[in-house]
């Protein structure tokens, strides 16, 4: 097996819960969706990844771990793309490099994510909003499914689980209602550790108003809700 990677680096966590926290950042090639504010355009290709037997890419990762690191992100591009490499690896930051691993995916398969979450410590589920135009409209309600069995899986198998959501100037109210039924209604909303809102970085910026107004509609679900804008952009670090 040969596993297409990206890049590998260490940098300071700049989204989400686990904001500030050492990280080693392993970033897969390759990504099915095509979300309008992608930032890593670079790694959306699997033909822009560097390929690695495993051996290869366990060396390449153990010798860029530095000292206090606080865990190991698999990332994208999509990181389920490769899953039975992903498995392998994850087990071998796990076990034998002794760092949490956490999933950075945007979750579209969730079969694939069944297949790796016995290796993942810490899972972030992206829910895509229509406005991200990650998938055709036709097929985003079946993204919307796999969302939400990630999530499922995630939770009952006691997982440090937290939701992120991209938010831009098109995202609407309703849309997050409908998302929030039916994380609660699922019984789902009680497994999670926090509820993130991104604006989204650049082009289509939502507006102050427009935030808190999203920020209410989760607050009556999940009161530890948080706006947090991605922090490595402020710093200008990758
Ligand atoms: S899922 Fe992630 S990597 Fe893929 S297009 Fe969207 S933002 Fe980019």
């Amino acid at each position: 097996m040969r596993v297409g990677i990206s890049e590998v680096f260490t940098s300071i966590e700049g989204e989400g819960i686990y904001l500030g926290t050492k990280t080693l950042f392993i970033r897969l090639a390759g990504c099915p969706l095509r979300c309008f504010y992608c930032d890593t355009p670079y790694a959306l290709s699997m033909g822009n990844g560097r390929y690695y037997s495993m051996d290869e890419a366990k060396a390449l990762i153990g010798s860029r771990v530095k000292g206090n690191t606080f865990k190991a992100n698999f990332t994208g591009g999509e990181p389920l793309l490769q899953h039975e490499a992903v498995r392998e690896l994850a087990r071998y930051v796990r076990d034998e490099l002794r760092l949490k691993t956490y999933l950075e995916s945007s979750c579209y398969d969730a079969s694939r994510f069944a297949y790796v979450l016995p290796y993942i410590d810490i899972c972030k589920i992206e829910f895509k909003l229509s406005d991200a135009h990650a998938v055709m409209d036709s097929h985003h309600g079946r993204l919307l499914e796999n969302e939400l069995l990630c999530l499922r899986y995630a939770v009952e198998h006691g997982k440090a689980t937290y939701i992120k959501v991209v938010v831009t100037a098109q995202s609407r109210r309703e849309e997050v209602e409908e998302l929030l039924g039916m994380i609660s209604g699922d019984g789902l909303g009680k497994g999670i550790e926090g509820f993130v809102l991104q604006p989204v970085n650049g082009t289509g910026e939502p507006t102050l108003e427009h935030m808190l107004a999203l920020y209410d509609t989760v607050y009556k679900y999940h009161p530890n809700v948080r706006i947090i804008p991605q922090m490595h952009k402020v710093m200008g670090i990758p």
